[in-house]
Formats: structure tokens, sequence, C-alpha cells
């Protein structure tokens, strides 16, 4: 096999979120010392032993203990149902200790849950996640509102690559609601000229090799080949796949995207640190807020 020269900058998503969680320290403490000794506070509610979620939710409350902020941690059985997650949820909109609510998704399969339900159930204010329906709707008007963690952790590392949209064009390949819709209307608000791709894409090939920015979240393992893209295009991986070996992967072809990218996102150590990050950052935001600061 031929072996391709890595030329790209790697967009060391695990080196910005260290950097972003250090920052996130003395504004937790400067609101603990307004705040009669409490710091801003994040519950996380895991329902179920899906092993993925256990593993997410762990690593989320190790960064609030690094930052300071103080966890509530819920777990529940995967057949609590609906009626009580709700009533969980509800105590957790009514505690001032609370500043940001995480439910980790998704919900146990073979219930009666419906996780558009509890997401809209989560107070707008405290929607750590930025998930609630009035927040999305904010991302499209362009108002204030908490931004989903890993469309705005996306753009984090999009600035360090000083790519600016005016006159760029960005494809987003996926259409979900947790990232590829939010993170099509942050590069429109940035004005890049924005194509969306999902399966029924006639060709994504050649979508992805008009691009100047091409953002992955689709869920299967290097599917984006570098031979598609313009040389020099920024690739930010949201991807997180299973390799034949066992590794984690993305869903760009990484050794053969290095040879045209200018900037990459590596997978693990790119965008997924930062989605932490940035859900504490919306945590301490949402405390900043509810103090005034
Ligand atoms: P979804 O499954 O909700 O969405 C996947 C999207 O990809 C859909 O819009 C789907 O199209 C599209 N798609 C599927 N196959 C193809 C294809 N062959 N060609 C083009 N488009 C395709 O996934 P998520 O958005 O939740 O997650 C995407 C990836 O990002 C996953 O690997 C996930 O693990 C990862 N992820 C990583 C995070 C992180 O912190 N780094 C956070 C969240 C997700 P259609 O709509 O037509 O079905």
């Amino acid at each position: 096999m031929e072996s391709q020269v890595s030329k790209a900058n790697i967009l060391n998503g695990k080196e910005l979120s260290v950097a972003i969680l250090e920052q996130l320290k003395p504004r937790a403490a400067a609101i603990a010392k307004l705040n009669n000794d409490n710091p801003p506070g994040l519950a996380t509610v895991l329902v179920g032993e899906d092993p993925a979620s256990h593993v997410y939710v762990r690593n989320k409350r190790r960064a609030c203990e690094k930052v300071g902020l103080t966890n509530f941690h819920y777990e529940l059985e995967g057949n609590t149902g609906q009626a009580k997650l709700l009533a969980l949820i509800d105590e957790l909109n009514c505690n001032i200790e609370v500043d940001g609510i995480l439910v980790q998704l998704p919900l146990p399969k073979g219930f009666d849950y419906d996780e558009n339900e509890v997401l809209a159930a989560i107070a707008p204010t405290k929607d750590a996640d930025g998930f609630h329906p009035q927040n999305q709707g904010a991302l499209m008007q362009g108002t204030e509102a908490p931004v989903p963690c890993t469309p705005k952790g996306v753009m984090r590392l999009l600035d360090e690559s000083g790519m600016q949209g005016s006159g760029k064009h960005a494809v987003v390949v996926g259409r979900s609601n947790i990232v590829g819709k939010p993170v099509a209307m942050l590069l429109l608000a940035q004005n890049f000229t924005v194509t969306i791709c999902h399966s029924r894409t006639a060709d994504l090939a050649l979508e992805v090799s008009r691009a100047d920015v091409v953002v992955a979240a689709v869920g299967v393992a290097k599917l984006i080949k570098g031979e598609w893209l313009k040389q020099g295009a920024v690739v930010l991986d949201v991807g997180i796949n299973r390799g034949d070996d066992g590794k984690l992967v993305g869903d760009v072809d990484f050794d053969s995207a290095c040879a045209r990218a200018s900037y990459i996102t590596p997978v693990p150590g790119g965008v997924g640190p930062m989605t932490i990050a940035m859900l504490l950052s919306n945590t301490v935001e949402a405390a900043e807020q509810r103090l005034g600061l």
C-alpha cells in the first residue's frame, strides 16, 4: 500500500479542552465565592446499563471534579419509566444548586421513554446540552441560548484553523438534531455557505470535493476518503466508530485525508474531549447568568 505523507496540521482537541477547563476553574471559584461557597452544579442523569453511556458520564463527572463543579449524579434502573424520570427532572429544575442538567442519551429501548418529552422537560436555562426545543429555536433565530456541546466544540476547533466563513463553502455530512443540524446553523451564522448531506445524498464525494470545511457526523468508519477532499480543506471529524481492530476511528479516513487537508481533527483526541469542555462551559455560563455576572 502506498504510504501517505502527513501534511495536515492536527487540531488537538485534547490539549485545547485541557486549556478550556483550566480557564473555567477561576470562574467556578468566583461563583462559589459569591454564592455561599456553592460552585456551579451539574446534574448527570444516567438511565440503564449502556456501557458507552456509563463511560461518557464517568468522563463528564471527572471533568466536573477537575474544574471544581459540584456534580449531582443519579443512576436509574432501565425500567424506571418516563413518569419517574420526568419527576426527577422537575426536582432538579427547582433545585437552586443545580445550574445544568444532563440526561445521557440514548434512553434504554423497550420501555416507554420519549426522549423529546424528556428534553423538553428540562428548564431551558439549565439545558447544559442545548437540546431543549426552545434553545434549538434560538439557534435557528441566532439569539443567545445554550448551544449543543459537540457543535460548539467543533466551532471552537474550527476557530483554531483560522478559516473564516465569508466566501467559503462548508459541507456537513449528517443531519441529526444533536450534531449535523446545529453545526450547520452555527456555520451559517459565521457566513459559510452550507450544504448538509445525508444518507440520500446522490454523490457524497462530489459534495465533499467542493468543501473548504468538512464536518463529518455520520457514524460510518472511514466513510470520507482523502482523495475526495479539496486541497487545503479543514476537516472536523465528529464520528466515533470501532475499527476492525477494535480501535476508535472517525468517519474520515485520517491517513489519506492528512495528505490533502490543511487542518484535521484526530479520533480520538479531537472533537470528543471538546464536547465535555463545552458541557462544563455551558454549566458555568448558566451559573454566571443566574447570578447576573
Ligand atoms: P445519527 O445516527 O443521529 O445521524 C447520522 C447521520 O448520518 C444521519 O443524518 C444519516 O442520514 C447520515 N448518514 C448515515 N449514513 C450515511 C452515508 N452513507 N452517507 C451520508 N450520510 C449518512 O448520528 P449522530 O449525529 O448522533 O452521531 C454521528 C457520529 O458522531 C456518531 O459516530 C457518533 O458516535 C458521533 N458523536 C460524537 C460525539 C463526540 O462528542 N465526539 C457526540 C455525538 C455524536 P439520514 O438522516 O438520511 O439517516
